[in-house]
């Protein structure tokens, strides 16, 4: 959840995890976390519900490593199965800093 400031212009100062509910800030610098988000349209059963959580590193990817688990369960005694547990960038949307992305890292 983000912590904000109150004030004439509200300012999200930190965020806290909401599994662990520690702060995102590693010292200086900016909140490093993680989103999950749903918008729920006409046909879900939560139609018109917005969830967002924030998630810090580790629980982040505690969270993504159940995921992919889930998903080898399902799936675990066919082909796919091996390939989901080797699959290193299961979620992932950009190149690692060792595949060469991660410029900011
Ligand atoms: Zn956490």
């Amino acid at each position: 959840m983000k912590v904000a400031q109150a004030g004439e212009h509200e300012m999200a100062i930190d965020v806290v995890c909401d599994v662990c509910c520690m702060s995102t800030r590693n010292g200086e610098g900016e909140p490093q976390y993680g989103t999950m988000h749903a918008s729920w349209g006409k046909g879900s059963a939560h139609c018109g519900e917005e969830h967002e959580l924030h998630l810090c590193e580790r629980c982040f990817f505690s969270q993504v490593a159940e995921m992919k688990r889930a998903r080898w369960l399902a799936v675990m005694f066919d082909e796919e199965g091996d390939a989901i547990l080797v699959d290193d960038a299961y979620g992932r949307a950009t190149k690692s800093a060792k595949e060469g992305g991660g410029e900011h890292c």
